[in-house]
């Protein structure tokens, strides 16, 4: 009897290194199969430096290494720093738009522009890539009226400030000054309803977040964000702003910086930021990025398993329906290990399958749920603008 015991308790050990296998083999047929939709990357301000059509190096993103990785559409977020509000950061915004429209241009065997989510099925279908346009701070815009010139040049989502208060809203990471949003502010959600841009709540204060998707009649979403219950910082989603993107249709798309995921790499971060900060005004830029990139190796390793965890979070709190991926590619300095680059999401499908995920739940973190608000979003403008529906 002991024998037998000892037999079936080696059966499941002996399998394991073939059920891997056979995960692995899963995961990149569903990369393969699923309409990947990356809610958030700073691919612009790095078109503005260099070309990303070859394969590069360094950064996060080049045409190869999507390919690779199965993206199907990468949300190409227009970002402009708060400290140009008062300095034209329309020019700016125009200059990084143009260069994404050259870089489809240069690509266009490969890429091309979504302006609506049939663009995105249609790029899916015949092997390309589809950029969907966003934005990140809308100081660019100069009033709301401006909203519907940025809707004609491709705008499908749009966030009203990054990490200080503007003359839109309170950010996450800024002193408050209009107790959420401005009149401005709601004027242009109402334009956005309008005009079926969705609005984007990632880095607005908790007061200006929860203020817009009150506002916003289409579903609300946070492109690029974590969740606060791990780690509590204001540029994360407390569980009420979660619930109240669900309780509207939204979805929130999990950002992949270790500095948002853990609080032990924050804790750290802050350390060596403030060093960096003071090397900069005593030693130069120089310097002290040489300094950054050294002491970056220090921080915590976070995983794959680190990002699921988001994941299944949210989807134990208020279903599968609201999650999805934003993973800042491009525009954070560190990354977990195994999500390096766009080349990896298949390393995300294993450790999802390994945690017991349905293929149609993956599915529906992939893309189909940023697909389903994308084609609401494009619904409504269509109703009120039918002569773009062709
Ligand atoms: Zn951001």
């Amino acid at each position: 009897m002991r024998k037998i015991a000892l037999i079936f308790t080696l059966i499941p050990l002996l399998l394991a290194p073939l059920r891997a296998g056979n995960l692995w083999e899963r995961a990149d047929r569903i990369v393969k199969e699923t309409i990947i939709i990356d809610a958030h990357q700073d691919v612009p301000t790095t078109l503005l430096k260099e070309d990303v059509s070859q394969p590069r190096a360094k950064g996060h993103f080049d045409l190869p290494r999507a390919f690779l990785g199965g993206l199907t559409a990468p949300c190409f977020a227009i970002f402009t720093s708060n400290t140009y509000d008062e300095n034209h950061p329309a020019e700016f915004a125009l200059r990084e738009l143009a260069r994404v429209y050259e870089f489809a241009l240069k690509n266009r065997d490969r890429v091309l522009i979504a302006y609506s989510y049939r663009d995105i099925l249609k790029a899916k279908r015949e092997g390309k890539m589809a950029i969907v346009i966003t934005m990140e701070n809308s100081s660019p815009i100069e009033n709301p009226s401006q909203l519907l010139l940025w809707k004609k040049l491709g705008l499908r989502m749009a966030i009203l400030t990054h990490m200080s208060t503007n003359k839109y809203a309170d950010s996450a990471t800024d002193q408050e000054k209009w107790g959420g949003l401005s009149p401005q502010g709601k004027e242009m959600i109402k334009r956005m309803n309008l005009l079926g841009i969705l609005v984007d709540v990632s880095h607005l204060s908790d007061k200006a977040a929860a203020q817009a998707i009150e506002l916003t009649t289409l579903p609300p979403v946070a492109s690029h964000s974590c969740v606060r219950a791990f780690n509590p910082i204001a540029r994360n989603l407390p569980d009420s702003l979660i619930k109240a993107i669900a309780s509207k249709g939204g979805v929130i798309g999990i950002n992949f910086f270790p500095v948002y995921l853990s609080p032990k790499v924050y804790k750290k971060w802050q350390e060596i930021y403030g060093e960096f900060r003071k090397k900069m005004k005593s030693e130069g830029r120089e310097k002290a990025v040489e300094f950054l990139k050294g002491k970056v190796k220090e921080l915590p390793t976070v995983g794959v398993k680190d990002v699921v965890k988001q994941i299944k979070y949210i989807a134990d709190l208020v279903g599968i329906d609201h999650v999805g991926l934003g993973s800042d590619f491009e525009g954070i300095s560190v990354t977990p290990r195994g999500l390096e680059d766009v080349s990896m999401y298949k390393n995300l499908v294993y450790e999802m399958l390994k945690e017991g995920f349905s293929e149609e739940d993956i599915k529906k973190v992939l893309g189909e749920n940023f697909l389903r608000v994308f084609r609401v979003a494009d619904k409504r403008y269509w109703k009120n603008f039918p002569q773009m529906a062709k």
